[in-house]
């Protein structure tokens, strides 16, 4: 028998809604220049630590991880994600050395762009928010600074 297990992954961008959402980073930076703060092991999106968002959407403050969803996701065509190409095609470079990230293991985009992808990683937002909601967004990530490491 020659079948090899099919690899599980992980989106990186996943939404809160999502069945087990992992939370392994904060949106730090400015609006027009975000900056993804890592954190050292990625944590559950629980109703506290979205309540900690205070009203701001988590997906604008938070990066999440969850098991890809392939078939149902708008952005898989079959075999991967054309989201994670079509980040490393036209997002320029924001960084030189590889992120301390914790779900590179099962990332997908990693999986399938290499380290190209994670040297733009830090600029993904999952849901930029609306003008008129950014200041609110920078407030709350400022408020979760306190999660960083
Ligand atoms: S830094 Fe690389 S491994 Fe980590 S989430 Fe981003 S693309 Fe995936």
């Amino acid at each position: 028998m020659t079948s090899a297990k099919k690899r599980v992954l992980y989106c990186p961008s996943a939404p809160a809604e999502a069945d087990v959402a992992l939370v392994f980073g904060v949106v730090g930076g400015e609006a027009d220049a975000p900056q993804l703060q890592y954190l050292s092991e990625p944590v559950p999106l629980t109703p506290e630590l979205s309540s900690l968002a205070d009203g701001i959407r988590p997906e604008e403050v938070y990066r999440m991880t969850s098991r890809c969803q392939e078939q149902r996701c708008q952005h898989f065509s079959g075999s991967s994600c054309q989201l994670g190409q079509r980040l490393r095609d036209e997002l320029p470079a924001v960084t030189s050395e590889l992120p301390p990230c914790s779900i590179r293991a099962t990332c997908r985009w990693f999986q399938e762009r290499g380290t190209a992808i994670c040297f733009r990683c830090p600029a993904v937002v999952t849901q930029v928010p609306a003008v008129a909601a950014q200041a609110p967004a920078a407030k709350a990530r400022r408020r979760l600074r306190v999660l960083q490491p």
